[in-house]
């Protein structure tokens, strides 16, 4: 397992106020290794407030969902990355399957996401990964290439994140096999490497919970995990966090 793991919630558009702090005052009880383990808590963004005040920031540190690909302006309903930022956000997921397929966001704004959050210091989490027809038709690699392509373009030359996060294994309980994963965060890998990015992170996250998470995050260019179901569980994040 890598030094600087990285154990990322995805909290989704989950909990209201009084549901949030209580998780958040139970995940600050947790007693984990924080010289090894960086433990990013990614609420909804009306949430971030909450947990940026009253909560202990030794114990995790915040993340967004998400954010817009321009700094401001007439963009009714979004997010821009200044306020996250004010709200104590160091990373942000960006490109989450969810966003792409329900906000039909694109390459092209996913590359202009991280040209920002590279110019305002917060750290990407780039998700990246097929749909079932994708990997059934042994299209699957090209498809992540393409998409490794099209959002890291030349602009970024340190510090990525990248989660492989196949669609198909996002809350269905399915989790490819290890030979897969390993397959996927070597074509990662290598992109990275041949882009001569510095200090990236490589994440796997679909479906992982406290029974299969230790195979996984010992694989060895894993580099940490993203949660979304099993991250809303006391009892699941206590598992992971304290054996990880
Ligand atoms: C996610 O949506 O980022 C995710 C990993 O979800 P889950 O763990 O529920 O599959």
């Amino acid at each position: 397992m890598s030094q600087n793991t990285l154990i990322v919630s995805n909290w989704k558009m989950n909990f209201n106020f009084l549901q949030a702090q209580n998780l958040a005052e139970e995940l600050n009880k947790i007693n984990y290794d924080k010289k090894r383990i960086i433990n990013v808590i990614c609420p909804q963004f009306l949430l971030l407030p909450l947990l940026n005040n009253y909560l202990d920031k030794n114990n995790f540190v915040l993340g967004s969902q998400d954010f817009h690909h321009q700094l401001s302006g007439a963009y009714t309903g979004d997010t821009s990355i200044n306020l996250i930022r004010d709200f104590n956000c160091k990373y942000s997921i960006i490109g989450h399957s969810e966003r792409r397929k329900n906000h039909r966001e694109t390459n092209d704004q996913i590359k202009k996401k991280l040209k920002l959050s590279f110019e305002n210091s917060i750290k990407p989490i780039l998700c990246v990964g097929e749909s079932i027809d994708q990997r059934e038709n042994g299209i699957y690699k090209e498809h992540i290439q393409k998409q490794l392509f099209e959002c890291i373009g030349k602009q970024i030359n340190n510090g990525l994140i990248v989660a492989y996060e196949p669609i198909w294994s996002i809350g269905t309980g399915l989790t490819p096999s290890t030979k897969d994963i390993i397959e996927i965060t070597k074509l990662i890998y290598n992109f990275l490497k041949n882009e001569k990015i510095k200090d990236f992170k490589i994440l796997y996250g679909g479906s992982v919970n406290s029974l299969n998470f230790k195979e996984i995050i010992s694989l060895e260019k894993i580099n940490g995990l993203l949660i979304g179901g099993a991250s809303l569980k006391i009892d699941e994040m206590k598992k992971i966090l304290s054996s990880c």
